[in-house]
């Protein structure tokens, strides 16, 4: 099926209507023009016909052949008669012949009469003779249509010329009238495309007249400028809050960067103050100095602890926090981190347990430091807040072995966390209860540190706990288990340090239980 656009379509239905309406006019006023005009002849024949029957009888009582021409003769006057006759008595009294058109010009083979008598532009009109009531002839008109079938002919080929040139003035006026109406509604159409493919607020549609398509056109443009003022402002806001998130984070850094270099500076007079602290222990001293020697070591270490977490923390947010990977024994650490709680929990009047099946992997690759950093602090958290019960660590491993994880689970039966605080348990510097922190201290910054390093490990950390019932916090990472070197039955180990990392959170730790 062709399509046609609008202009066309408008143009085509215009032109046919006007083409119909004018042939239909045109044709009814020809058909009524036609029979009009050959009534009126044969009107005119019978006329004459009769002036002549009427006159053959009242001339004289007997029909002459002489009488009848004469009147026939008469006839002669009106150009439509080509062909008059009068018969009487089955006769032919009189005839009156006239050729006045190329058709009725007589031939070699062919009379005039003949001609006359079987055209198809000739009509007869008959008149009877009546005498005395009884018919005794009649006189016989041909009529020449001709002229009038020409007349129609020229009215038909000014019709049709009228048809075409009606629907061609049709045709054209659609045209116009499609440029004044549908042109500025395509203008309108693609620029509001533009306006919304390349977001060109600024355009404006420019069509000025006072009509229905310029107030459709000054509405488009308010909205267009409404928007623009809007993309503005949305524009101005955005830089703002862009200059605004760059000097917070400016300021974000110099934060971490002072943090840091001061948790520095400070921790190395600490550990001057701690090891003079130690080494004056040792000299002689009364028992009321060596107490206050006492209370100067304890202070000074929980000092070094929070330092330490704050370092930690400042180096986990400035993305500087490197991950070691060393093979290492598990079994040796989780018995390292089972002795170390031992005597605070006994202390404490706490049970202590540490579980691990015989199946669990020896030795196995990753930073034993950081291990031993997050299961410290998840204990020691355990601890703090048990009161009486059990401190639980309990180590599994899931998943199929090649793609196995390590599951630590601390679990205690303190004070439990409510409702309202566990979804920010993780959050650095939170404390869920300013009464137990007031009695237990802390930095709250523990286990944000801990969601950190186990995220760096690969892996996840989450908890269970229910108020004043206790906590289970529990933490899995990827393995990748170690073989052990055959000769010395030792862990292949680096040569450089690892030992260190221990033995810092194991002293830290231990100050901060005592
Ligand atoms: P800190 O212990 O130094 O305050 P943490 O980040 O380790 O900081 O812990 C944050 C808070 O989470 C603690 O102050 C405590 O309110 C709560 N919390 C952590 N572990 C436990 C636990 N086992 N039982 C009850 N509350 C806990």
């Amino acid at each position: 099926m062709t399509s046609h656009t609008i202009k066309q379509q408008f143009s085509i239905i215009t032109a046919t209507v006007t083409s119909i309406v004018v042939g239909v006019v045109l044709v009814v006023a020809i058909a009524i023009i036609h029979f009009d005009v050959t009534k009126q002849a044969e009107r005119t024949a019978l006329v004459a016909g009769a002036v002549v029957a009427a006159n053959i009888i009242e001339s004289t009582d007997e029909i002459s052949k002489k009488t009848s021409q004469r009147l026939l003769d008469s006839l002669a006057a009106d150009d439509d008669i080509v062909w008059a006759e009068v018969q009487y008595d089955r006769r032919i009294l009189a005839v009156l012949e006239r050729a006045n058109a190329e058709f009725f010009k007589p031939s070699a083979t062919e009379s005039l009469e003949h001609k006359v008598k079987n055209s198809a532009y000739t009509r007869s009109i008959e008149t009877p003779i009546i005498d005395k009531g009884e018919r005794v002839g009649k006189v016989l008109i041909w009529l020449n249509l001709w002229p009038y079938y020409m007349q129609i002919f020229t009215a038909v080929a000014l019709s049709v010329i009228a048809l075409l040139l009606g629907g061609a003035g049709a045709y054209w006026f659609s045209g116009e009238l499609h440029e004044r109406v549908i042109q500025p509604l395509r203008q309108l159409s693609r620029l509001m495309v533009r306006v919304s493919s390349a977001e060109d607020y600024a355009a404006r549609f420019n069509y000025f007249e006072e009509n229905e398509i310029g107030a459709l056109g000054r509405s488009f443009n308010q909205m267009l400028s409404q928007i623009q003022d809007h993309e503005n402002n949305l524009k101005k806001v955005i830089r703002e809050l862009e200059h605004a998130r760059d000097a917070a984070e400016d300021a974000a850094r110099s934060k971490s960067s002072f943090l840091a270099n001061m948790s520095h500076e400070i921790r190395t007079p600490m550990n001057g103050v701690v090891g003079m602290t130690s080494l004056l222990k040792r000299t002689e001293l009364t028992k009321q100095q060596r107490l206050y020697f006492d209370t100067i070591e304890k202070s000074a270490s929980s000092l070094l602890m929070i330092i330490d977490d704050i370092l930690d923390f400042t180096k986990i947010e400035a993305g500087r926090l490197e991950m070691r990977s060393e093979p290492f024994s598990l079994v040796d650490n989780l018995n390292s981190i089972r002795a170390f709680f031992e005597s605070p929990t006994k202390n404490k009047g706490i049970e202590f347990q540490v579980t691990y099946p015989p199946s669990i992997p020896q030795n196995i690759q990753g930073d034993s430091g950081r291990l031993r950093q997050i299961l410290l602090n998840l204990i020691g958290n355990a601890v703090k807040f048990t009161e009486k019960g059990r401190v639980e660590l309990a180590v599994t491993v899931t998943g199929p072995r090649g793609s196995q994880f390590i599951h630590f689970a601390v679990s205690d039966t303190g004070i439990g966390i409510s409702e309202s605080s566990q979804n920010k348990i993780f959050s650095e510097f939170f404390q869920a209860d300013d009464t137990a922190t007031r009695q237990f201290g802390g930095t709250g910054l523990g286990l944000a540190i801990c969601k950190q390093l186990v995220s760096l490990m690969g892996g996840t950390i989450g908890f269970e706990s229910q108020e004043g019932l206790g906590s289970t916090f529990w933490f899995e990472i990827p393995v990748r288990e170690v073989e052990v070197e055959k000769s010395s039955g030792a862990v292949r180990r680096p040569t450089k340090g690892i030992a260190n990392p221990f033995a810092r959170a194991i002293a830290s730790n231990k100050d901060r239980q005592e």
